[in-house]
This record gives C-alpha cells, sequence and structure tokens, in this order.
C-alpha cells in the first residue's frame, strides 16, 4: 500500500517537472504568477481526472444481477444519454457528448449507474471514439450475455474546433453485437427510436450542438 502511493506521489512529481518544462518550450514563464500552480494542477488533473481510466478496473464496477421478473421481458432496453468525456489521443484534447445503450436481455441486467461508471472507466483515457464504442460494446457483451445490444455514441471533437478546421466536429459511432448484427431492421428500428428520443443529459449546449445535428 505504501509503495503504492509512494509510486504514485513519484509520478505526479515528475509529471509535474516536464509540465513545468512545456509551458518553458511553448515561450512560457513558469515563474510567473498565474502559472506558478498550473503545473501541479495539471499534473493532478491528468493523473485524477483525465487518466483515471487506467488506474480502473471496470470489472469492479459490475454487479449482474440474474432477476427472475426480468427474464420475462425479452424486449428492448435502452439507457440513454450516459455521459461521455474523453481526451482524443491524436490530439490530446477533449471530444464530448453522450452513449445510448441498447439491449435485449437474456437472464443477466446491469445496475443502472453503472453504465455510467463503465463508459467512465473506458473514457477517461487516451481513446479514438471508435475504439470507445467497441471497447464498451465488448466490455458489455461479456457481463451482460445479452441476445444482443447496440452502442451508440455522439460526441464533439475539440481537436477540430480549436485547431484544423477550427469547427466542432460532430461523430457517431455504433458498434451492434449480437442480434442487432445480424437482424438489420431491428437496428435500423432501435437507431431510429434513439435519435427520436430527446437528449435528456443536464448539459444544455452540449444537447443544443447535438440536437441541431439531427435536424
Ligand atoms: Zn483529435
Amino acid at each position: 500500500m505504501e509503495l503504492h502511493v509512494k509510486s504514485a506521489m513519484n509520478r505526479e512529481e515528475e509529471l509535474k517537472l516536464l509540465i513545468r518544462r512545456f509551458l518553458e518550450l511553448i515561450g512560457e514563464d513558469p515563474d510567473r504568477e498565474g502559472l506558478r500552480e498550473t503545473p501541479s494542477r495539471v499534473a493532478k488533473m491528468w493523473l485524477n481526472e483525465l487518466t483515471r481510466g487506467y488506474r480502473v478496473n471496470p470489472k469492479e464496477y459490475v454487479k449482474v444481477f440474474e432477476v427472475n421478473e426480468y427474464v420475462r421481458y425479452k424486449d428492448l432496453v435502452i439507457i440513454k444519454d450516459v455521459p461521455v468525456r474523453s481526451i482524443c489521443e491524436h490530439h490530446l484534447l477533449p471530444f464530448f457528448g453522450y452513449a445510448h445503450v441498447a439491449y435485449i436481455p437474456s437472464k443477466k441486467v446491469l445496475g443502472f449507474s453503472k453504465f455510467a461508471r463503465i463508459v467512465d472507466a473506458y473514457s477517461k483515457r487516451l481513446q479514438l471514439q471508435e475504439r470507445l464504442t467497441e471497447q464498451v460494446a465488448d466490455f458489455l457483451m461479456d457481463v451482460l450475455r445479452p441476445k444482443g445490444l447496440l452502442l451508440v455514441i455522439e460526441a464533439i471533437h475539440t481537436c477540430a474546433l480549436v485547431r484544423g478546421i477550427e469547427e466542432p466536429m460532430f461523430m457517431t459511432t455504433i458498434a451492434s453485437r449480437g442480434i442487432f448484427k445480424d437482424d438489420e431492421k431491428l437496428r435500423l428500428n432501435t437507431i431510429k427510436i434513439l435519435k427520436e428520443l430527446p437528449i435528456r443529459g443536464k448539459n444544455e449546449w452540449i444537447k443544443d450542438y447535438l440536437f441541431n445535428r439531427f435536424q
């Protein structure tokens, strides 16, 4: 335990020095007042928030219930608007939006809030939206063993907004597994339902962006 804490401290200290050097290299004075706390703040942010997913085992979040009354329910379960906050691995800039999960259960259901934890564990890493979508879909297939699963992630990429084309880039990725992969009609209908359901996430301006995209 003590060793673990120590190595985490060393990691943070080393990262602090790197960020200080980074500030120098881009032409800043890391000793000026506004930047004095920046290396420490940024090191903590990267380790404890933006990349915390590396130090999390999503399996620890999973409590799968085999519940008899759910066995009767053999139709679509939709969990919408799970926040996605991630970092693009090409530019180290954020991309963010929402994930929507649709699945047809077999015998297992997953605690509702766990979806958000699982998406978070895979999001808080350096990611590609395509890979994030595949990883979460594969993980859910593995733990839930549903008849089929569809995972849609819609996100805005700030690496296109603050550089390059200087406009936000919207990306939708869809992973289908099981019967959603085999049954095209079911897949298309479910995507239609997902599009028609309003976005209920709390963040108004992300909602506006994503909503306008569909018009
Ligand atoms: Zn990027």
